[in-house]
């Protein structure tokens, strides 16, 4: 059996069974060739008939396409009734070992969850999310992957006419905090119930041998958010639209919209057009995170505990182990990105000092811990990079005497650190040149040469070393949209 759909056995007000709206000339941009090996699809072989597939104009055997029912809490405002509006669950791919991927179509056609909208999606989104979700896997961040995109042959109307396209992506599910914000909203303990015993056995087994296996299920969703959004934040990236039904409960990363990797390092940054208040700021994810784990606990309430006052104190205590982890993670992550493993306080503030040096000199994040790695004899690289050159050499003096004091090897060091700190992330720029490219002349050379160095983000690609820089300030990307 390819395809084993435990989602579609689950009762009918979970999703809505509706096949993909067929497209008029699809055409193949991508396959994700590594990717269709690890989930062991039997493909078919022409570009053409790929190109069939991955549109939704043709089915594999096994295939049963369906819209997930959510809701959410959009800029912090519930919205009881969101779902697949524009994407479509295809089936539950499981592999030889018994990995489960959901695989989905995006931009399929309309739906029962399309509320105002035309169920496609413009193409420019479409390479953006390829490009920015294979850059996260790459960089070691659990993310929903991306598995092929196609152009429709269709025009897709927003403010202006474009060119439309579907991307095929796949996940260890797509359950959202959203999911389950639906049926709370509805009142439906069981379907709550039900729910929740599907994420267990999906993503946390062992949550099921616990004493309050719905307890466990919840500190286990915390843990792997705040473990998330500290990745995140060592690689300077910012989701931008942090809703509750684009957080999931397998801790990936998901829905690549507004996102955008932050090239001088400013913790207050904002790229999204819709994000006028700044609530999904840089600095602001790990607050959002606790708050959008909030809502998960709030739905859980019914399961945690009969005595309502009982479920609120196991809920708010299991809450509150969430800054801390995030604050352990992101200590660690922070501190190994300056060759600190030993990640003590003094090293955190020392890292930290670093930081604010890079924020009030306008100091490119990736740029700079990536000089760094090759620093700890000659840091003239490194502190060029700064205006406030005393302060820089100070604080050179300072990291190196904690490293003296760490006293591993400085080979060892270097690697480690080279490890950590990216040569290559998937900047605004680069997006925007690629798809401008794409959008104009049909032409995707752009595209893929971007996949393909950004599938390799640690290592040095001298022939590709114009894209480590950061923009020139023509080149700068102020804002990005949904
Ligand atoms: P997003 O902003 O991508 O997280 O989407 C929020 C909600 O709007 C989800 O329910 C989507 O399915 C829905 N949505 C977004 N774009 C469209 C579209 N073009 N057609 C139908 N539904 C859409
Ligand atoms: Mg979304
Ligand atoms: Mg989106």
């Amino acid at each position: 059996m390819p395809f084993d759909n435990t989602y579609a056995r689950l009762p009918h007000h979970f999703y809505q069974k509706i096949a993909p709206t067929p497209v008029a000339a699809p055409q193949l941009i991508r396959l994700n060739t590594p990717l269709a090996q690890t989930l062991e699809l039997d493909l078919p072989e022409t570009d053409q008939a790929l190109a069939a597939l991955f549109s939704g104009n043709t089915l594999l055997d096994g295939m049963e396409p369906l819209a997930q029912a959510y809701a959410g809490h959009q800029f912090g405002h519930f919205v009881p009734q969101l779902g697949d509006g524009r994407a479509l669950l295809l089936g539950e791919a499981v592999t030889g070992e018994g990995h489960r991927f959901d695989i989905q179509l995006k931009g399929s056609g309309r739906t029962r969850f399309s509320r105002g909208g035309d169920g496609r999606s413009p193409l420019g989104p479409v390479i953006r999310e390829y490009v920015v979700s294979e850059a996260m896997h790459a960089l070691g961040i659990p993310t929903t992957r991306a598995l092929a995109m196609v152009t429709t042959g269709e025009t897709v109307h927003r403010e202006t006419p474009l060119p439309g396209a579907v991307m095929t992506r796949v996940a260890s599910s797509f359950l959202r905090v959203g999911t389950f914000e639906y049926f709370a909203a509805r009142n439906n303990v069981d379907a709550l119930r039900q729910l929740a015993e599907y994420a267990i056995q999906r993503h946390y087994p062992e949550a099921a041998e616990a004493d309050n296996p719905y307890a466990a299920f919840f500190e286990a969703v915390c843990a792997a958010q705040a473990k998330l959004v500290a990745q995140w934040m060592c690689v300077g990236f910012i989701h931008g639209v942090m809703n509750t039904d684009n957080t999931t409960i397998s801790g990936e990363t998901i829905d690549f919209g507004p996102c955008a990797f932050m090239d001088s390092y400013n913790p207050a940054q904002v790229f999204s057009s819709i994000d006028q208040q700044g609530r999904y700021a840089f600095n602001q994810q790990p607050l959002v995170v606790q708050w959008n784990m909030g809502c998960l606990g709030g739905c859980l309430v019914p399961l945690l505990s009969q005595d309502e006052t009982e479920a609120n104190a196991i809920g708010e205590q299991i809450l509150g182990t969430l800054t801390p982890r995030f604050a352990e993670q992101y200590r660690k992550g922070l501190c190994a990105k300056v060759g600190l493993h030993t990640a003590t306080d003094s090293d955190f503030a020392l890292t930290r000092e670093l930081l604010s040096l890079m924020h009030q000199d306008h100091v490119d994040f990736t740029v700079a811990f990536r000089t760094l790695c090759d620093c700890e004899d000659r840091a003239d690289s490194f502190t060029s990079l700064f205006d406030a050159r005393e302060a820089i050499a100070a604080w050179v003096e300072e990291w190196r005497s904690r490293l003296k004091a760490q006293g591993n090897n400085k080979a060892e060091r270097r690697h480690a650190m080279r490890a950590v700190n990216p040569a290559f992330i998937p900047r605004n720029h680069r997006i925007e040149e690629a798809i401008r490219a794409a959008e104009d002349t049909g032409d995707f050379a752009l595209t893929h040469r971007l996949i393909e160095i950004l599938s390799n983000p640690f290592a040095d690609q001298p022939e590709n070393s114009a894209y480590q820089e950061p923009p020139q300030p023509s080149q700068r990307v102020h804002q990005t949209f949904c």
